[in-house]
């Protein structure tokens, strides 16, 4: 399909992606509602926007992924959305009767500047909207940002809504906000915690909605995500730990800013150096103030598989391409492997973005090809010009990988073809090691294709 790519850049391209490293805004705010216990993801706009939300998600996923729209026709599109909304509140809550709706906009109702607070207000009024009822908005334009702006914007809107009023008595509780993760992910940043024996609110947590187990009756409203409860009590925490720059510091920022709960800004725990970030910023809180045996050995298991493993990672030059906090964590793990990370996008804008991964990269690949706002086209140039011993990437680098016959680790979001993402996490020690596996595996796997009878080996 890539076939006729080539490593000609003398054009410059300014106003034209191809295979953009990112999507819109709504698919990662309903991603963050549907981390909400009883919450019904509400996408204000036209069908075929929620359609594709939901199927990207699913294909994801591999879970049926819930969400309702307000269904625009040419009559919204030139009146406004404010029948289109009023109806659907009528229908969701006599239909799905969820506990929450959480409302995001698209592109056309952004333009159109429906005023959803407005409407929802006046729903209200009409009855549409059942006493104890819960209905959160968020704004979520696809024309700036990607869909991790627009997770940040839905856990920033939620506290808005459900944070606002704290009691004055702190809590003995930390808040954590886990970024645009995996549910294994969460699970796992949940897990060290409790190792640490702190207790924790997250928010949003999809562990327990999109892994849960098949039990033979369907559950519109699984067990898992964020009690309303809990996140009400957020605004009483003792701080909040915001994991990731892009998904998470906007939560964590207005918290610290309109409720005085003090935030520890770290990137994604992934890999050995940043995971002993997330411990040490726990360890603060921890009753105890030690690390426990358990985690020590975890790490222990990570560092041996590192040191064992290390010749294969040596100066091999990688291309990581994905979400921002996902490539920043990674640049991070690979440096730490040895590795040299050379070809470094994300299809988000941000400056923070090439900011962090040149503080991190000068010193050690001062060459590196660092972008923000970019696309698989320019990077399959790149290594076209200089090809890559590992690529690492979301599904859509496999195009790239089998044209150039570079080994692929499926890495971020989304994964549309391979399973197991959801499952077992990237975060913490364990997720390094089994970053490490899927990495290693990738490499050996290719030089067993084409490697020289001579270096096929029995034994790695
Ligand atoms: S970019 Fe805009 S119009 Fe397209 S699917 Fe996303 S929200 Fe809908």
């Amino acid at each position: 399909m890539l076939n006729g790519t080539t490593a000609d850049q003398s054009v410059e391209r300014t106003n034209l992606r191809i295979n953009a490293v990112k999507t819109c805004q709504p698919i990662g705010a309903m991603y963050a509602a549907l981390g909400i216990h009883g919450c019904m993801p509400h996408s204000h706009g036209s069908q075929g926007c929620c359609s594709y939300h939901r199927s990207h998600l699913t294909r994801h996923f591999k879970e049926p992924v819930i969400a309702t729209t307000s269904s625009f026709t040419e009559g919204a599109s030139v009146f406004g959305g404010l029948a289109n909304l009023t109806q659907a509140l009528k229908n969701i809550f006599s239909i799905y009767n969820p506990e929450i709706v959480a409302v995001h906009t698209t592109c056309l109702s952004e333009v159109i500047g429906d005023d959803i607070p407005t409407i929802v207000k006046r729903a209200r009024e009409e009855g549409a909207i059942p006493e104890g009822k819960l209905v959160i908005h968020t704004n979520t334009p696809s024309f700036v940002g990607s869909h991790v702006t627009g997770f940040a914007n839905m856990v920033t809107s939620t506290l808005k809504y459900l944070a606002a009023e704290p009691t004055g008595e702190t809590k003995d509780q930390l808040n954590i906000v886990p970024g645009f993760v995996e549910p294994a992910d969460m699970r796992e940043t949940k897990r060290i915690a409790d190792l640490m024996g702190v207790k924790t609110v997250m928010l949003p947590d999809t562990s327990g909605v999109l892994d849960g187990p098949l039990d033979g009756t369907y559950k519109m409203y699984p067990k898992g995500g964020t009690q309303v409860a809990d996140i009400r009590t957020m605004a009483d925490s003792m701080a909040t730990i915001a994991l990731g720059h892009f998904a998470s510091n906007p939560a964590a920022d207005w918290l610290e800013a309109k409720q005085q709960v003090p935030a520890a800004h770290l990137e994604l725990p992934i890999g050995v150096g940043a995971t002993d970030a997330y411990v040490e910023a726990l360890r603060a809180y921890a009753p105890e103030g030690k690390v426990p045996e358990a985690l020590e050995t975890e790490r222990g298991r990570l560092v041996d598989l590192i040191s064992d493993m290390q010749q294969y990672f040596h100066n091999k030059r990688v291309a990581v391409a994905g979400d921002p906090d996902h490539v920043i964590a990674m640049v991070k793990f690979l440096i730490e492997l040895g590795a040299k990370p050379v070809y470094v996008i994300t299809g988000s804008p941000g400056n923070h973005y090439e900011r962090r991964v040149h503080e991190l990269l000068d010193p050690i690949v001062p060459d590196a090809k660092i972008k923000q706002s970019a696309d698989y086209y320019e990077l399959h140039q790149w290594m076209k010009q200089a090809p890559v011993d590992l690529l690492i990437g979301n599904t859509y680098g496999k195009y790239l990988a089998r044209v150039e016959n570079t080994p692929f680790v499926r890495f971020g979001f989304p994964i549309l073809d391979r399973v197991g993402h959801r499952f077992f996490p990237s975060v913490g020690y364990n997720g390094g090691i089994r970053l490490v596996e899927l990495m290693l595996n990738a490499l050996l796997d290719h030089k067993d294709r084409t490697c020289a009878e001579e270096w096929f080996e029995l034994v790695q």
